[in-house]
């Protein structure tokens, strides 16, 4: 199948060309004429599946082909507003900023043989030059939500006009607690619209969501009975925790020139290891919740222009991470949360390319290794190096393990909102990880 066999608009289908892409991912060939025929969606679909460009093509389309007509009528709750110069005609919500900007950067890419004005909005930076880009014309808009809400509050823009609603990465969004901002910002817009839902994982909480907010969606799960990428490798070493660091040299060593993304648990543990890695003469550097977003951006763009080797991060800060190429990840901690590892190694082996993801597992992981293998349904495969053999050997299936420190709990993300309590989400889903750690 051709990207033209869509009846996509030529200047898109010129525009996929330029980016090479010789044909659609499987999310491609199922969304785009789902979107283009105007249905709701509900995509479970992992990271590094092609999701962008399957909900930026048709929205492209649709609003390109509809340029020239006036606007609808909107039946919208109008909210008040000091300015309305722009009418933006979708809006794409990203739990990050990282990803609210890469997802940008895919829009301009895909329309950069067309007219249409895109912009993204993130908390950590000021608001008055998003205040005047706003003013200007804005076709798509792609936004964190706590800074949109605070925008739409004070009445900097308009979203009366809005087509079309993606929430991307929307088990995040959820699990980040955005639930209570994200319906805030659905009542600023005109009830008549489509609505596009995009999520790596149908947890209950979505299902819940999705069913308030689509209307006879089109389900679209791509994925196949094991949840991960075939084109990722993925190995299990088992090392002691005060052995870890070399064996992350080891790794790096090997790899030769390899550029890797390292996840490690907590900030501190991220910063300490960049110093460490530094002192090994390993280029390394840090992104993670408590560097400032100019910093986060240079540490990214560093590693994309490959003047640095490897790059550390946490969980949050990771997300939407997009770096063509990446050939090795690796969890220098296993996450806390299990669908933490599937967005992880999500960042390696993207659209067909083949990636490696290694883990680095000590004694006191073995249960949440237990739980990451349970929900991908595959059983990893273990190594250990010799000269790094662990002190504690895997417990055999079955056993109760983890007698090791206790875990502690996920912080609120860095841009996450400070508007009120917990939602009743978050609450749940903190219930739930506990209940999850009870038993383990
Ligand atoms: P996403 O899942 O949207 O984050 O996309 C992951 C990566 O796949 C991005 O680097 C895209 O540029 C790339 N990509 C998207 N669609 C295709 C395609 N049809 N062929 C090759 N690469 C693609």
């Amino acid at each position: 199948m051709l990207f033209s066999d869509f009846g996509l608009s030529e200047p898109i289908v010129r525009a996929v060309v330029d980016c090479g892409y010789t044909e659609p991912t499987p999310i491609q060939i199922q969304g785009i004429p789902e979107v283009l025929a105007g249905k709701d969606l509900l995509a479970i679909a992992q990271t590094g599946t092609g999701k962008t460009a399957a909900f930026v093509l048709p929205m492209l389309h649709k609003l390109s082909e509809r340029e020239e007509l006036p606007p609808p009528t909107a039946k919208a709750t109008n909210k008040p507003t000091k300015v309305h110069r722009g009418a933006i005609r979708a809006l794409i919500l990203a739990p990050t900023r990282e990803l609210a900007l890469q997802v940008e950067a895919s829009v301009q890419r895909y329309s950069t043989h067309l007219r249409l004005k895109s912009m993204t909005i993130f908390g950590g930076m000021a608001m008055s030059p998003q205040i005047r880009q706003l003013r200007g014309r804005v076709d798509i808009l792609v936004a964190t939500p706590g800074r949109l809400l605070d925008h739409l509050q004070q009445g900097n823009l308009s979203l009366s006009q809005v087509e079309m609603l993606v929430l991307d990465e929307a088990d995040r969004m959820l699990d980040m607690g955005f639930i209570r901002d994200i319906r805030r910002i659905i009542s600023y817009l005109p009830q008549e619209r489509q609505n596009l839902l995009f999520s790596a994982t149908l947890i209950h909480e979505v299902k819940g969501f999705a069913s308030s907010l689509l209307q006879e969606p089109t389900l679209i799960d791509i994925r196949s009975s094991q949840v991960t990428a075939d084109t990722v490798a993925q190995m299990v070493y088992l090392v002691d925790r005060e052995r870890k660091h070399h064996l992350l040299t080891h790794l790096i060593q090997q790899a030769q020139n390899d550029q890797m993304l390292v996840f490690t648990r907590t900030k501190h543990g991220a910063d300490r290891l960049v110093k460490q890695l530094t002192q090994e003469q390993i280029s390394a550097i840090a992104i993670h919740g408590n560097k400032t977003q100019a910093m986060r951006m240079r540490a990214l763009s560093k590693f994309k222009q490959a003047s640095v080797q490897v790059l550390v991060a946490t969980d949050i800060a990771a997300r939407g991470i997009d770096i063509n190429q990446l050939p090795h990840v690796v969890n220098y901690d296993l996450p806390d949360c299990s669908e933490d590892y599937i967005h992880r190694i999500g960042r390696t082996g993207r659209a067909g390319a083949n990636g490696k993801a290694s883990s680095l597992v000590c004694g006191d992981e073995y249960s949440q290794l237990r739980s990451i293998q349970k929900l991908i349904k595959q059983s990893l495969p273990q190594e250990v190096i010799p000269g790094f053999e662990p002190s504690q050997q895997p417990p055999a299936p079955g056993k109760p393990t983890n007698k090791g420190r206790p875990r502690r709990q996920r912080r609120p993300a860095a841009s996450a909102p400070s508007h009120g309590n917990l939602s009743p989400t978050r609450t749940i889903l903190k219930d739930r990880k506990q209940r999850t750690r009870a038993v383990t």
